[in-house]
């Protein structure tokens, strides 16, 4: 009989996996320090590493198959590629520090800053520990460290990813990942949903299994089962197989209750993946990640452009386009907004359209514009409505550019509170579960020491998604989720109970929450869904789906 050994962490992309567990290959180890005797030789053999990694980032990002991938490789590189760092680069050689102990320096100071700062730039911690490592690397005229090539498939284990480390992951390879620190924000969470690779993150533990352990890891509950048997590994292969093996039916639950599967997307590039899950529409399109790196103002007809390419690719079917939804962790440079002592507060979402109505009417222009002929059912919502007053003041604008449908995010406990007041102004809601959860619990997205309090099985965020479900029952309104909880299976039967009657994720997840809702019958889903409400916490919630 084998002795299992359960490690637990955060769940952030669903499936369960399991496979023999590798390390990702260690950092080079700094040599003891040599005397330095030309300087300027020194500081340009430092600068020069340097800028064999910022090459070599790029080149990655040039090959790289996702474009989320390719866009945090580069991020990774302009970091790299930075004036101060070579500065004080310069300043460790000047102090008498050879190359790899100056780079080592130089990044070290900015590593206490990023984790000082805390929230979305300690997550970046880990992308320059990276970066320290591979300019030590070529210095040392080591090999870049990164993920094995074992040729079988394997679940990683890392302390956390470095964006680098992902380019050369190879899904057919990896089965899953699993690292020992990082948040539901980190880039290892972002980059598991783009590839749709099972992932744990915030595992204590998992550094300390003995490489080709067998491990069983379930994306969902955070659980990582060490010391399983072949037979363990095989059945949730065969899940997994079962799964991808999706037919196109439209979700419900087992006695033909409707729910939309729907899709999330960023732009046209995500959408051959929600067809090849049979996505029944797009739930939310985030209109601001196509101008995140804009200085200035899109125009109308680049913004007609690119929401056409959406509308025309779903002709026949539902669209749920959001407004730009800018601030806190995303922040638009053209809007040049200025420093907020706590931009998660601050003038975001919605918000912004009471400094800057131009641009909102402008977007809403040209959506009606690319809406017009394009075959799509296309429907409008605003992102941080916190009240009534907001809600009938956005829906107006919707309406004044003749745009039918108008809705809004549930994102603020207020507005959840108020959604049956809420429905009389709009036409749907759709509840955004991260940053539902960000303000309920008043944990910061970003943090992942806080993760725990951002589980969407929390029972009071459950309570809030049962408030908004109701009034959607009440008035025969829709009410959907477009956060992360969407994408948890064990969650969607639950969800369906609270009277969700949409649920849009990544395209990856769609599978795996179309059959777990096909499992239970309208009923149970409702049974359930009180259960979870009544429970004390999340992990009693989450105990109820066995
Ligand atoms: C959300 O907050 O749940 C949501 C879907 O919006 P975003 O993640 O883009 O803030
Ligand atoms: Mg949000």
């Amino acid at each position: 009989m084998l002795e299992v050994a359960v490690l637990s962490g955060i769940g952030v992309c669903a499936g369960v996996t399991g496979g023999p567990l590798l390390r990702i290959a260690a950092a080079p180890a700094l040599p003891a320090p040599v005397p330095v005797d030309d300087v300027e030789a020194e500081v340009q053999r430092a600068v020069a590493a340097l800028a064999e990694v910022v090459a070599d980032l790029s080149r990655r990002a040039d090959r790289a198959a996702d474009e989320t991938v390719a866009e945090v490789l580069r991020a990774e590189a302009l970091m790299a590629d930075d004036e101060e760092l070579r500065d004080a680069v310069r300043e460790h050689v000047e102090g008498g520090a050879d190359a790899p102990h100056a780079v080592d320096a130089a990044f070290g100071a900015f590593r206490e800053m990023f984790a000082e700062a805390g929230g979305y730039l300690a997550e970046r911690v880990a992308d320059l520990d990276d970066l320290r490592d591979r300019a030590v690397a070529v210095l040392l005229g080591l090999p870049m460290p990164g993920v094995p090539q074992p040729g079988f498939p394997y679940v990683l284990a890392a302390r956390d990813l470095a964006p680098a480390d992902t380019a050369d992951l190879d899904p057919e390879q990896v089965l899953a990942l699993v690292t020992e620190i990082g948040g539901p924000t980190s880039h290892t969470a972002i980059l598991a949903r783009a590839l749709g690779l099972p992932a744990v993150v915030a595992c204590p533990g998992v550094l300390g299994v003995a490489e080709h352990t067998l491990v069983l890891v379930d994306g969902s509950t955070g659980r990582v089962e060490v010391g399983v048997s072949a037979a363990s590994v095989a059945a949730a292969g065969a899940l997994a197989e079962a799964a991808i093996d999706d037919n196109a039916e439209p979700g419900r639950t087992a006695d033909g209750h409707a729910v939309k599967l729907l899709a999330n997307v960023g732009s046209v590039k995500n959408v051959p993946a929600a067809d090849q899950a049979h996505a029944e529409g797009i739930g939310l399109f985030r209109t601001e990640l196509l101008f995140l790196d804009r200085t200035s103002e899109p125009t109308r007809d680049e913004q007609i452009g690119a929401y056409r390419d959406v509308f025309r690719a779903m002709a026949g079917r539902r669209v749920v386009i959001r407004t730009l939804d800018a601030g806190a962790d995303k922040p638009l440079p053209f809007l040049k907004q200025e420093g907020e002592p706590n931009p998660a507060l601050g003038i975001r979402g919605l918000r912004v359209a009471r400094q800057r109505p131009d641009v909102l009417t402008t977007q809403l222009a040209a959506i009606a514009a690319a809406a017009d002929d394009c075959g799509a059912d296309v429907w409008v919502m605003a992102p941080m409505v916190s009240t009534l007053t907001e809600a009938t003041a956005f829906a107006a604008a919707v309406h004044e550019a003749g745009l039918p449908k108008a809705g809004v995010m549930i994102e603020v406990p207020a507005a959840a509170l108020r959604a049956a007041d809420l429905l009389r102004a709009v036409d749907f809601l759709s509840i955004g579960t991260n940053d539902l959860s960000q303000y309920t619990f008043a944990a910061d997205r970003m943090c992942g020491d806080l993760a725990e309090l951002l589980d969407p099985w929390q029972p009071a965020l459950l309570q809030l998604i049962a408030i908004c479900g109701a009034a959607g029952r009440d008035t025969g309104k829709p009410v959907g989720v477009c956060g992360e909880a969407a994408a948890d299976p064990l969650l969607a039967p639950v969800l369906a109970g609270l009277g969700v009657s949409s649920l849009s994720m990544s395209p990856r997840a769609l599978p795996g929450v179309r059959a777990a809702l096909g499992r239970y019958s309208y009923a149970e889903c409702r049974r359930l869904a009180d259960l979870a409400v009544a429970a004390p916490d999340a992990a009693a919630a989450r105990k109820l789906m066995g």
